[in-house]
């Protein structure tokens, strides 16, 4: 390609840019600067404040961090399991954790501290861990808030999957082994939000059913939540058809007083209220979250997971004023959910991948997020209380670590290759790690979508 700087330009510009590189000129392998350029960049980046998208911060033992919980068989993968290492580098700078394992007499120290904190109430706890890790802001995604997390840097995501189960679940509860954990926890989520809505039964009909799921949003959007989220990929597909108000309407007319749908008759009803609430949520200016990526459990279906299942409504012209995140970026498909960003309505976050792959491997997605939409991605942990030893604690630091390496090494390797400069570099660092979503939440909250 033509160099189009003329030779008086280019000294403009060679003044005022770092790395000098007018008439760029990307090449495929880095140059000898790399790892100075590494350290210099992981220096700026480290000073850049974090605006995570997703996470579940609490304590092991409460129950509210999800709306689900873990299933009965699970397979962890290689770097989440209790004895990684970088647990212990996690605690030791957190909190100064004086031990180099977790034997249970050391992890006693940890769990002492815990303890400690749950007992003193208040909201420090929370907050000083996003301190000592620079984040500034964090999406709390949870069944409920608790009143040990500060609500002016914890903003709550509420879920909204519960809505898709008013019926007799024996059939859906009864089909896996996982969906036997599930399916009770969204009946249980139905009935809290009944409760919050004063509703003692299924209101008589699809219309008051349809008033019922619209106001339990616009409440809950007034008490602070900033998103409403799905964890539909572990219970059914994220395929979901465009059924007409008839269909739905009898098959509510047929259930609502017994009887067990059929997979099919779930379905339609379903995909009906789904698309109710994507239309609820435009109008409300209320991002919905979709669990994207691969999940836990045995029985989790990648084909029915996987992110593309959602291009239909995503490129929806009708929902053009609802906005889409792709929380997890679709891993494994993480390079679909970044082509779908490109819909002006459409991000993404890289919660989850930030703690399941090791920064060497991150790095890879990352460089090919950063050159497709850098405006679209945000910065994730997917932060979660696992165990007393990994709490959402570590996980917070795990997922920052990772992010913060993985980003630099990125970032450095385009610099070096003379594919960007190093103030675009850190131009797109603070984009991912901040400023999309600090923008994408601020503009919906004052009721714009620009
Ligand atoms: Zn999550």
């Amino acid at each position: 390609m033509k160099c189009l700087l003329h030779v008086g330009v280019v000294a403009a510009v060679l003044t005022i840019s770092s790395a000098g590189l007018a008439c760029a000129q990307s090449g495929p392998y880095p140059a000898s600067d790399l790892h100075q350029l590494y350290q210099q960049l992981l220096g700026k980046i480290n000073a850049i404040p974090l605006y995570d998208n997703h996470a579940h911060p609490g304590f092991a033992d409460d129950p509210d961090v999800d709306a689900m919980a873990a299933p009965p068989e699970e397979s962890s993968v290689l770097r989440l399991r209790d004895d990684n290492p970088e647990f212990v580098t996690a605690a030791k700078s957190l909190f100064g954790y004086p031990y180099d394992d977790f034997r249970p007499e050391h992890a006693k120290w940890l769990a002492d501290r815990t303890n400690a904190a749950k007992k003193s109430g208040g909201s420090a706890y929370f907050d000083q861990i996003l301190d000592k890790l620079n984040v500034e802001t964090c999406l709390a995604n949870r069944a409920f808030m608790a009143p040990y997390l500060d609500t002016k840097r914890f903003h709550w995501v509420f879920f909204g999957d519960s809505f898709f189960y008013p019926f007799d679940n024996r059939d859906q509860t009864a089909s896996t082994p996982d969906m036997g954990v599930y399916i009770p926890l969204q009946e249980k989520m139905l009935m809290r939000y009944r409760k919050q809505m004063k509703l003692d039964g299924l209101p008589a009909d699809l219309g008051g059913y349809e008033t019922f799921v619209r106001n339990t949003m616009a409440e809950n959007q007034k008490h602070g939540g900033v998103a409403m989220k799905y964890e539909a990929a572990y219970f059914r597909s994220l395929y979901f058809s465009d059924p007409a108000r008839e269909k739905a309407e009898a098959i509510y007319a047929k259930y609502r007083s017994g009887g067990v749908p059929s997979a099919e008759e779930y379905r339609i009803f379903q995909d009906y209220i789904f698309r109710l609430m994507v239309d609820e949520a435009g109008k409300l200016k209320l991002p919905l979250h979709f669990h994207t990526a691969v999940g836990i459990g045995d029985y989790f279906s990648l084909r029915q997971g996987n992110v593309l299942n959602l291009e239909n409504v995503l490129r929806d012209p009708r929902y053009k004023s609802t906005i889409f995140v792709l929380v997890h970026g679709g891993w494994p498909y993480e390079k679909e959910a970044a082509l779908l960003t490109a819909v002006k309505n459409v991000y993404l976050d890289t919660s989850f991948q930030s703690e399941l792959l090791y920064p060497s491997q991150f790095k890879d997605i990352l460089k090919q997020l950063l050159t497709l939409f850098p405006d679209k991605m945000m910065y994730g942990s997917d932060a979660f209380p696992f165990s007393d030893a990994l709490g959402a604690e570590e996980s917070f630091w795990l997922a920052a670590h990772t992010t913060r390496t993985a980003l630099a090494a990125a970032l450095a390797e385009l610099v070096s290759e003379r594919a960007v400069t190093q103030d675009k570099a850190l131009e797109l660092a603070r984009l991912y790690l901040h400023d999309n979503a600090a923008k994408l939440y601020r503009s919906v909250s004052t009721g714009g979508t620009k």
